[in-house]
């Protein structure tokens, strides 16, 4: 900053490029330049207000100060790592666990997402002592070596081989490809473990986003995985549920998006939400892969399950129950989906609307009849939105369907604002099919 003149957003563009290198990504046609949040709310350098429709690690607020009291409380006592017993890990391991069904009675704390997918997959090696993983091909997993080879969009580059391994089953889509009860997604992935144990590989896991969030949070009735879960049972494997996302009530009905699946995993992981923007996050599974994978591989993680990390994550769940977050969710998703299908009878480029607690959105297509997407539409709102003040992005299968994700303190006002301005957006655009 310089005296009370806030750096202008094409000088930091500037420097991002010189200090951080090429293809550093940004949102937005006009990348936004926040520099403070409170609630549901972010303001800009020039004092303008977003309502952010968005943002999900902030889970309990930005700045929710319950949260920041916690960490500024443990970091000015203490803060230091697992070797030395400290009952701050075990008093939030307990009460994590608790969440869980009681075969989930352990757990490892690490810095990110990406990590705890890491040790998960290793786990799926420990157990099976093969190799082979089953992911969905529109899916993303996190940047470690091993779990950048999940996704397709980002693919590592040429010459790193760990694709052999990996066998990608199509992601659902309720909007296109019927499959009311999961049997075509387990014949899939039937087909993918086949796959691997023809080819010697061998099966490891299935790893999935229980809400499938990055493909586009398909409407599923409850137990729609179970088929899958039992092809993978069958075949010795491990079901891994990617909680990233979709944890810590966002999906309103239940606390963990596999409970509303109707399936118990073998190893849940977690992060994002979990620490509400502090660099925590995790997994947990049975006593036996825990002893397992402990035993195959030594493991030692700094920073990951520090004190500070876990008086952090300790106060998200005090915020989450004293505040009925969770509750809060069903409700403010149920409105929201209400009021968006009413814009999907104004607009005909909305070919579908979906909601999963406090995720909700809709996909845009050139033609409802051919359900051709329009992510170039797509792109339009979103930036058309960030102009009018509200922050909410894109993604899915072809990359056309809204992608609102809220911090949980969203309220009915809050919905109210989102789809004013969504339909005056809506309507000032023109659609040519
Ligand atoms: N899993 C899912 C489903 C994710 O969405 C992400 C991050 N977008 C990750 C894992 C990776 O988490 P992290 O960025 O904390 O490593």
């Amino acid at each position: 900053m310089n005296g009370d003149h806030p750096p202008r957003t094409e000088d930091l563009l500037d420097r991002r490029r010189r200090l951080l290198g090429p293809n550093v990504s940004t949102f937005y046609e006009e990348p936004v330049h926040v520099v403070n949040g409170e609630g549901v709310w972010l303001w800009d350098a020039d004092g303008r207000k977003y309502l952010d429709c968005y943002n999900n690690v902030p889970h309990v607020g930005h700045c929710n100060p319950r949260v920041v009291n916690a960490i500024a409380e443990q970091a000015g006592r203490l803060n230091t790592h697992t070797r030395y017993p400290h009952e701050g890990i075990l008093d939030y391991a307990e009460r994590l666990t608790g969440t869980f069904d009681e075969t989930l009675s352990t757990a490892i704390l690490t810095c990110s997402g990406s990590e705890a997918n890491d040790i998960a997959l290793r786990m799926a090696e420990a157990m099976t002592g093969k190799r082979g993983i089953v992911a969905t091909d529109a899916t993303y997993h996190g940047n470690t070596t091993l779990v950048s080879h999940l996704s397709r969009s980002n693919v590592p580059g040429v010459g790193f081989g760990l694709g052999q391994y990996l066998r990608h089953v199509e992601a659902p889509d309720c909007y296109r490809i019927s499959d009311p009860d999961g049997q075509h997604f387990a014949a899939h992935v039937q087909r993918a473990i086949e796959d691997l144990e023809r080819e010697g590989i061998g099966f490891a896991a299935l790893i999935v986003c229980p809400l499938f969030l990055n493909e586009g949070f398909p409407d599923q009735k409850e137990g729609w995985l179970r088929p899958a879960a039992e092809a993978v049972r069958c075949a010795g494997g491990l079901l891994i549920c990617d909680e990233v996302q979709s944890g810590f009530g966002r999906c309103g009905s239940h606390f963990w998006a596999h409970q509303k699946q109707g399936v118990v995993p073998d190893v849940v992981t977690m992060g994002k939400p979990m620490g509400n923007g502090h660099p925590v996050a995790g997994l947990v599974t049975t006593p036996t892969i825990m002893a397992r994978f402990r035993n195959a591989f030594r493991y030692f993680n700094t920073f990951g399950g520090n004190p500070v990390s876990c008086a952090a994550a300790m106060a998200v769940l005090d915020e989450l129950e004293d505040r009925g977050l969770q509750e809060n969710a069903a409700a403010m998703g149920k409105l929201a989906h209400g009021r968006l299908s009413a814009l999907s009878e104004k607009y005909d480029v909305i070919g579908d609307v979906r909601q999963s607690g406090m995720v909700f959105g809709a996909e845009f297509v050139r033609d409802r009849e051919t359900r051709e997407p329009s992510s170039a539409f797509a792109d339009q709102v979103v930036n058309e939105m960030r102009r009018r003040g509200i922050i909410l992005s894109k993604l899915g299968r072809h990359k056309n369907t809204l992608k609102i994700r809220p911090p949980m303190p969203f309220v009915a006002e809050h919905v109210d604002l989102l789809i004013d301005t969504l339909d005056d957006v809506l309507a000032s655009i023109p659609h040519h099919g």
